[in-house]
C-alpha cells in the first residue's frame, strides 16, 4: 500500500519534468495560461466546413442502408432465421472481392438478430463476430469467442497459457451451457487458414459433435475464393454448405452507394454535380470497390477542405486519385524482397542514366554491379528476367516482348513508377551502405553505360541513390 502511493507520488513528481531525459520543468497544467487562443484553432476553423459528418464517410462506419445488397442480406437472412427458434442454421462461405460489401452486410444482420433476439421473448441465438486478420492465431479466436460470450470478467479465460485442447474443451462447456444457437461469423477467414491451417475450423465445424443442448454455425468471410483450395476435403464441405458471392458493384450502384452516405455526410451544394458520378466511374473500373469509392470521395473532400476550396470539383478527385494511387504504390514497392527491390534499383539507375528502354541484359548488368557493391548474393540473368516479369505484374515496370526478325527477340523493359517513388525506393535504408560504398568506389567502377550526376557529391557522376 505504502510502496504504491510512493510510486504515485513519485510519478506526479515526474511529471512536471518533460521527459526523461530532460530535467527541464515544464509547467503544470493547472498554471498554464488557457484562453481562447491556440495553436488548433486556425487549423479547426479551416476544416469541417465543407464535411458536415466525416464519421459517416470512414469505412468503418456501419450505414443502415446497405443500397444493392438486398437480396444478398436476404439469402444470408433466410439460412440464419432458423437460429432464432433454436434450430442450427448451415454453414456459410461468404465470397466475394474486398469492398463488396461483405462486412458490412454481416454487420448488419448482426445486428437485425441481435434486435429480433431483443423482441423475442426468450432469445435463442448468439451472434459473434471475429476478424481473423486482427485475431490471427487459432488460440486468439477461440478466446475471443469466449470473451464475448463470458460476461463476467473474473470468470474469462486467460488470453494465453493455456493448451489447445484445454481452452478448446472449456469453450466447448461453456457454449453447451447456454443452450443457444452461436453463429459465429469469421471474417477474413483466409489470413487464419494462410497463418495457422485449417485446425481451427476443423475444432469448430466438429464441436457440434460434441454438442447436445447448444449448436455451432459458423459464417465464413473471404476475399479470395482459392483458399478453399488449401482445406482439408471433408472441411472444405462443412464449411460452404451455402455459398453466397457478392459480385463487385457496377458504375450505377456506386453511384447510389456513394449518394446515400454523402447526403447525411455533407451539406447541400458542397459536392459539383460531376464529383460522384467521377467517383464511381474510378472506382468501378477498380473491381467495382465500394471501399475505394468512398476513400474517394473522403480524400476529395479532405483536399478541398485542407485548400479552403468552397466546394468539392471533379479537380479534387483527380489529385485524390493520383495520391491514392502514389500511396498504393508505395505500399507494393515497400514489401517487395531486397532481391526484386535491387533489380528496381537497377532499373532506375539506368533509367536516371538515359535509358527509358532497356533489355533485361541491360538491367542485369547494372543489378551485378549494384549486387556486387552491395555484398549481396546475385541471381541468374534467369531469375533477375522472373523478378521483372512479377515488377510487371505488379505495375511497376512495363514489359514487352519485342520481336526483331531473324534477331530474335527481347523484353523491353520501361519504368513505370513516379519520380517520387523512385526517390523512396533510392532512399530505402537497404540501400545506405550502397549509396557510401557506390560514391567511394564510382572512380574504380567501370559503368556500362554514360552516367549522370544526381547529386552534389563528390562530382564523378555517379549515381548516387
Ligand atoms: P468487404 O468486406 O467486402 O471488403 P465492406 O463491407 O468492408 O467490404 O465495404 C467497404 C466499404 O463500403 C464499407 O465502408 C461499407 O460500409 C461500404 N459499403 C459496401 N457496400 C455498401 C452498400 N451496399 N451500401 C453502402 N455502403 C456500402
Ligand atoms: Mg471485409
Amino acid at each position: 500500500m505504502h510502496a504504491r502511493r510512493r510510486r504515485v507520488e513519485s510519478l506526479n513528481r515526474n511529471s512536471i519534468y518533460s521527459g526523461n531525459c530532460s530535467r527541464e520543468p515544464t509547467i503544470p497544467m493547472e498554471m498554464m495560461d488557457l484562453g481562447e487562443t491556440n495553436i488548433f484553432n486556425q487549423y479547426l476553423k479551416k476544416t469541417n466546413t465543407i464535411i458536415k459528418n466525416k464519421k459517416i464517410l470512414q469505412t468503418t462506419y456501419i450505414p443502415e442502408n446497405l443500397p444493392h445488397r438486398d437480396d444478398k442480406i436476404g439469402e444470408i437472412a433466410e439460412i440464419l432465421a432458423p437460429a432464432l427458434q433454436g434450430d442450427k442454421p448451415s454453414n456459410i462461405l461468404i465470397i466475394g472481392k474486398t469492398g463488396t460489401g461483405k462486412t458490412a452486410v454481416m454487420h448488419f444482420i448482426g445486428n437485425e438478430l441481435k434486435k429480433a433476439s431483443v423482441e423475442m421473448e426468450k432469445s435463442k441465438c448468439v451472434f459473434i463476430y471475429i476478424n481473423c486478420e486482427v485475431v490471427d492465431t487459432s488460440y486468439g479466436i477461440l478466446y475471443s469467442i469466449s470473451n464475448q460470450i463470458i460476461m463476467d470478467p473474473a470468470k474469462r479465460m486467460p488470453p494465453t497459457g493455456w493448451s489447445m485442447d484445454r481452452i478448446l474443451s472449456e469453450l466447448t462447456a461453456v457454449i453447451e451451457q447456454e443452450k443457444k444457437i452461436f453463429i459465429i461469423v469469421l471474417d477474413e477467414i483466409d489470413r487464419s487458414i494462410q497463418k495457422n491451417g485449417d485446425d481451427i475450423f476443423y475444432y469448430l465445424t466438429t464441436m457440434n459433435e460434441i454438442l447436445k443442448e447448444s449448436k455451432v454455425s459458423i459464417v465464413g468471410i473471404t476475399n479470395n475464393a482459392k483458399f478453399t483450395e488449401f482445406l482439408d476435403p471433408k472441411i472444405r464441405s462443412r464449411l460452404g454448405e451455402e455459398r453466397i458471392v457478392f459480385p463487385p458493384y457496377n458504375v450505377e450502384q456506386l453511384k447510389d452507394i456513394l449518394y446515400d452516405r454523402a447526403k447525411d455526410a455533407f451539406d447541400e451544394d458542397m459536392l459539383d454535380d460531376d464529383v460522384i458520378p467521377y467517383c464511381a466511374a474510378m472506382s468501378a473500373q477498380e473491381m467495382g470497390d465500394a471501399r475505394k469509392a468512398l476513400d474517394l470521395l473522403r480524400m476529395s473532400a479532405d483536399l478541398a477542405e485542407r485548400n479552403g476550396d468552397p466546394k468539392v470539383t471533379s479537380a479534387h478527385v483527380r489529385l485524390a486519385r493520383d495520391k491514392i494511387e502514389l500511396d498504393a504504390m508505395n505500399e507494393v514497392v515497400k514489401t517487395l524482397t531486397v532481391q526484386s527491390k535491387t533489380v528496381l534499383l537497377s532499373i532506375i539507375m539506368n533509367k536516371e542514366n538515359g535509358m527509358d528502354f532497356m533489355t533485361t541484359g541491360d538491367v542485369y548488368s547494372t543489378y551485378k554491379l549494384v549486387c556486387e557493391t552491395m555484398g549481396l548474393s546475385v541471381l541468374t540473368q534467369r531469375r533477375v528476367g522472373g523478378l521483372i516479369s512479377e515488377l510487371d505484374m505488379l505495375g511497376i515496370v512495363h514489359a514487352r516482348v519485342k520481336s526483331f526478325g531473324r534477331a530474335g527477340r527481347t523484353k523491353e523493359i520501361e519504368l513505370n513508377i513516379p519520380q517520387k517513388i523512385c526517390e523512396n525506393v533510392k532512399d530505402d535504408e537497404i540501400f545506405t551502405d550502397f549509396k557510401k560504398k557506390n560514391r567511394r568506389q564510382t572512380t574504380l567502377m567501370r559503368c556500362p553505360y554514360p552516367i549522370s550526376v544526381s547529386s552534389g557529391n563528390d562530382g564523378v557522376g555517379a549515381f548516387a541513390p
